[in-house]
């Protein structure tokens, strides 16, 4: 029986090039990583900021490993709620411009904990066609319709909301700041004033604006996010009014029956944070990512993170393989991650990567995998 799902398993997986395995790596500071006594620059890591490595980051979680243990022993509404996660809520909150915010276990709880806190039977949730896997399995886990809008079209969301918004009671959007597998960023004044107008709620996941992108957040919107991309550490958070925090702390079933994160995580998130605040070091992602399409003639980027879309999922992995050679780690991605016959390439800049590296991949890009860039003149 566990047999035949396994065989089926392996026949859906259409061809071997869409496989995933397991591969040690071990990431070293400056955005190296080793692999098999290698040592590679990786441009595949979401640490924006290099603050995985930061001495002050690394100190804060040491000590606060030495200090309180290593784990937080239950549930944040049993024992486990560390006063360090006030002091992270409180910094966090103050850095988004909202009146709260909450910790949860990690991103994927953070945003499956808000949306089915905030959708169940009878409502309906709009979600733009890319945002990530954690949203749609919340939505669906809600039990509320869901519905995908073309990517950042508020034309086509408008016109679906004109179609399904009455015929439910509570509505959501969900879109993200800054796409992960795109580096596009979502028009989210608009679609703040699309949720105003409808009666909706917009849900907007930051995980990879964090420290990039520096963003009002319109009044109203709920934010999700992540600590383990630019903050370097683990868990996730949402930030909203302080009804609506306090809302979640009573029905977001990932925060209440999942035990806290072990303190130190939380002194790291803590730490991380406070020298995002002092040092403005999201300009300089920006200008690395911005360098690197500017001088391949590719769209200019707006976030760390910049696709190079190379079709099929074979021709992807051969394209990660050729980079590899050249000292360079660049991981393919693939379906069901990003839609059919769009494999690619993502590059994930740091500001760990010095402008040497940048020049060096680059060249790489450009003498390795020429094809696939733009024509420049
Ligand atoms: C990484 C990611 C998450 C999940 O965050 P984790 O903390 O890794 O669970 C959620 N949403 C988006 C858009 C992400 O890229």
């Amino acid at each position: 029986m566990l047999d035949a799902i396994l065989e089926k398993s392996r026949g859906e997986l259409a061809s071997p090039s869409r496989m995933r395995r397991r591969v040690d790596v071990q990431r070293l500071p400056h955005g190296r990583l080793k692999h098999e006594g290698k040592t590679y620059i990786s441009f595949s890591c979401n640490d924006y900021l290099g603050l995985s490595f930061h001495p002050r980051v690394v100190e804060a979680a040491a000590k606060a490993l030495q200090a309180y243990g290593t784990g937080a022993g239950a549930s944040r509404l049993v024992t486990g709620n560390h006063p360090l996660y006030a002091e992270f809520e409180r910094a966090m909150a103050a850095y988004k411009g909202a009146e709260d915010c909450l910790v949860f276990g990690s991103g994927y709880l953070a945003n499956i904990g808000v949306i089915t806190a905030l959708a169940g039977e009878g409502d309906i949730i709009f979600a733009d066609k890319l945002v990530h896997a954690c949203m749609i399995d919340g939505s669906r886990l809600s039990g509320a319709k869901l519905v995908r809008f073309a990517h950042n079209s508020t034309v086509h969301l408008q016109a679906l909301l004109q179609k399904y918004r009455k015929h439910a009671k509570r509505c959501l959007i969900l879109s993200e700041t800054v796409f992960s597998m795109d580096g596009d960023c979502a028009p989210i004044d608009e679609l703040a004033r699309i949720a105003e107008r409808n009666l909706a709620t917009l849900v907007l996941d930051d995980a990879h604006g964090l420290g990039v992108i520096q963003q009002a957040l319109p009044s109203h919107t709920i934010l999700t996010g992540t600590c383990s991309k630019a903050l370097g550490s683990y868990g996730g958070y949402v930030c909203a009014s302080q009804s609506m925090i306090d809302f979640f702390v009573n029905h977001a079933r990932s925060v209440i029956f999942s035990t806290g994160l072990p303190p130190a995580t939380v002194a790291a998130s803590l730490a991380a944070l406070e020298i995002m605040q002092h040092e403005n070091m999201s300009g300089e992602v920006l200008k690395k990512a911005q360098t690197f399409t500017s001088r391949l003639g590719l769209p200019e980027a707006q976030s760390a993170i910049v696709p190079l879309i190379i079709g099929g999922d074979a021709e992807a992995l051969k394209a990660s393989d050729m980079l590899k050679a050249e000292g360079f780690w660049v991981t393919a991605i693939r379906p069901p991650t990003v839609p059919e016959n769009t494999a690619r390439l993502r590059f994930a800049f740091s500001a760990a990567h010095s402008d040497a590296d940048v020049e060096a991949l680059i060249r790489a890009v450009r003498e390795r995998l020429g094809a696939f860039l733009p024509c420049v003149s």
